[in-house]
């Protein structure tokens, strides 16, 4: 495969940004090699600068829900841009965008909308703490919310990737008061807020992990956090920037009955825009300013672009259930696949999957946390990798990511995925 202009292109990037990428994960340093730079994409595939043609796998981090470039998307946003590019003042279409997640998602009864997942987290936390009086927060191992400061303890991700699960930079004042427990252990969690009797503030996590790669939540896990929650008067932040309007039509949340104080939600309103949003109930968010003394502003939010993508993105999901059958459809698909072809290769490698979301561990443990999800051989993750782009099928570059599906992936397009596996492990293996 020819990718001498990605080449080329990161060399010079090379000179210019820091590790020639504009986020980190992007530059390939997990897998080794040169990454593939990107330039146009449509439905099922994305086309890189030197004209190679892959199946799409990473959907923008996972905001491409119907593909790329879906007509109804493009044609939302071509119209919006004749009226200009952004106002700073308040438009018809953030009303109808509102109106919308809090139908579609129960628990948010306000919303206000940011610029990205990471605003979201972080003014979600503020108004916890300013709605609770309390500073401390706690958070999962492995899970990621963004590069906010308070985040940036224990980060999954990129930051995981990197082997810089706690960045410097973080103030040391910052960092005392991001707690931190095991993905999936209660005792721990109950443990910690023995220890910090009225001090926590909020809990935040991601229901399904994306960033450690796809772990799911134990049976009675998000149960027991919001009981916890419940007795300890902690402000409970369900973060559905990967799982929101994914895994159902009301998120993870719908998926698990489990109903949080507050959501964050990022990429997906955008259908690929740059947006995030937080909200959920109404007397934690009208501490939000100007309705209450919490501040958080953006020039840029509820951009109308942006808006005009979301709203079309969330109308089309809103009134087409088939879209969520379909996920599931192909998610199964894929899964069977992939496990009669370990089956086949005898191989005992943990697949875990939900919906349209999954992650391939090159390791014989159950996942179910971050240092089983760290038991994962990444040298080998990083050749079987390579033989999957090698053969057209477009992965995220790390082990501790998940793989999104859209709807755009017909069953060709995933039996294509399923035989593309099979062949890789046998190469990578040497079976
Ligand atoms: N939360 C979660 C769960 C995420 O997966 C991400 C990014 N992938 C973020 C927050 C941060 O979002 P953004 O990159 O848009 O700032």
């Amino acid at each position: 495969m020819n990718t001498s202009t990605s080449q080329a292109l990161f060399e010079k990037a090379q000179q210019f940004i820091p590790g020639g990428v504009n986020s980190p994960v992007r530059a390939f340093r997990a897998v080794g090699g040169t990454p593939i730079f990107i330039k146009s994409a449509k439905g099922p595939y994305v086309y890189d600068e030197d004209g190679n043609e892959y199946i799409e796998l990473i959907n923008s981090w996972g905001p491409m829900i119907l593909g790329h470039a879906h007509e109804l998307i493009q044609k939302a946003v071509s119209d919006a841009i004749q009226h200009s590019f952004s106002f700073g003042a308040p438009t018809r279409r953030e009303v109808e965008v509102a109106e919308l997640i809090v139908e579609m998602v129960p628990s948010i009864e306000k919303v206000r909308m940011v610029n990205s997942g990471t605003e979201a987290t972080m003014s979600a936390i503020r108004v916890a703490r300013g709605f609770t009086g309390r500073d401390k927060i706690i958070k999962f191992e492995g899970c990621y919310h963004g590069h906010g400061d308070s985040f940036l303890i224990a980060a999954g991700s990129g930051a995981a990737t990197f082997g810089t699960p706690d960045s410097p930079g973080v103030t040391k004042g910052v960092a005392n008061d991001t707690l931190t427990a095991p993905f999936n252990d209660l005792d721990a969690v109950r443990q910690l807020i023995d220890s910090n009797k009225n001090k926590v503030a909020a809990l935040i996590l991601e229901p399904v992990v994306g960033n450690m790669g796809c772990v799911l939540p134990a049976e009675g896990f998000l149960e027991g956090l919001r009981k916890i929650c419940d007795e300890e008067g902690i402000v409970l932040i369900l973060d559905e920037v990967m799982t929101g309007f994914r895994l159902a039509k009301g998120g993870a949340q719908e998926r698990f009955g489990i109903k949080p104080d507050l959501t964050t939600l990022g990429k997906i309103i955008g259908g690929g825009m740059p947006v995030g949003a937080y909200g959920g109930r109404a007397d934690i968010m009208n501490w939000v300013s100007p309705a209450g003394p919490v501040y958080q502003a953006g020039t840029l939010s509820g951009n109308p672009i942006a808006t005009a993508a979301g709203l079309t993105m969330l109308n089309y999901l809103n009134d087409h259930p088939g879209v969520y059958t379909q996920l599931e459809e192909s998610g199964k698909r894929l899964a069977d696949g992939f496990k009669a072809s370990l089956q086949k290769l005898s191989l005992n490698y943990t697949l875990n999957q939900i919906g349209s979301m999954y992650t391939l561990f090159f390791t014989n443990q159950q996942v179910t946390d971050f240092p089983s999800a760290k038991s994962s051989d990444l040298v080998l993750f990083g050749k079987y990798f390579h033989a999957m782009l090698n053969k057209g099928i477009y992965l995220g570059p790390s082990q501790f990511e998940s793989m999104f599906l859209s709807t755009a992936l017909t069953d060709k397009h995933l039996d294509m995925v399923i035989q593309a596996n099979e062949e890789s492990l046998k190469e990578v293996l040497n079976l």
